[in-house]
């Protein structure tokens, strides 16, 4: 049986994290979509066509080194407005959402457009100031050399771009529980996703 575990949210909000979690406490298989989007934004700074990169993926790309940084996390976002390029994934992701023993997809659009009927839809948030101190301390910690005032910027201009797309934009779906970190350590959140998905299994 399949059993589709949709997890959107906005950048450093921890939904990897909880994704991961919620995937491994449950023996699901996990995909972290937003490495599809590195991964293309990756091959566009390297001179690559965007539709061209989205379409000849190849599976060796997700493990280039640095789809962590900042300049392809931009990338990946600019990559992400267009609907070809989106298109080019489409499949892949939903493919992936029907495995046998289930799945965990998160992303932007999963509960919107990737799997609007999947069985659990969470939208985890924090507030900016939280998830720019996380991923922050995130970068700062693999020894890079940016302030918290960067960060922050970087992924408000990242959210505004995601959430204001024509295609597929970054939206809590009607039937998701929000479920919000800012005031939570990592173990709760993972407890509370876990919960809202043994509700349903
Ligand atoms: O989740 P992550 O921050 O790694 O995603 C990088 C970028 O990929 C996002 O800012 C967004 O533009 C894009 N993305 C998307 N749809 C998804 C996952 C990621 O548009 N399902």
């Amino acid at each position: 049986m399949s059993f589709t575990v949709a997890i959107d949210g906005p950048a450093a909000s921890g939904k990897g994290t909880i994704s991961r979690a919620v995937a491994e406490r449950f023996g699901f298989a996990h995909l972290d979509t937003g490495l599809l989007y590195r991964a293309v934004g990756a091959r566009v700074l390297l001179g690559i066509a965007p539709i061209t990169a989205a379409q000849e993926l190849k599976a060796e790309d997700l493990d280039a080194d640095d789809l962590r940084s900042p300049e392809v996390a931009q990338s990946a976002s600019r990559v992400a407005a267009i609907p070809e390029v989106r298109q080019a994934l489409l499949d892949f992701q939903q493919a992936f959402s029907r495995r046998l023993g289930g799945a965990v997809l998160d992303g932007r659009d999963i509960g919107t457009v990737i799997c609007p009927e999947a069985e659990v839809k969470l939208f985890v948030t924090a507030s900016d100031e939280v998830r720019a101190a996380r991923r922050h301390a995130e970068l700062t910690g693999k020894g890079l050399d940016i302030t918290l005032g960067q960060v922050l910027a970087d992924l408000r201009e990242r959210d505004a771009r995601d959430a204001g797309r024509v295609d597929a934009p970054m939206m809590v779906a009607e039937d998701a529980i929000k479920i919000d970190t800012s005031e939570m350590d990592i173990d709760t959140a993972v407890e509370t996703a876990c919960a809202e998905v043994a509700k349903l299994r």
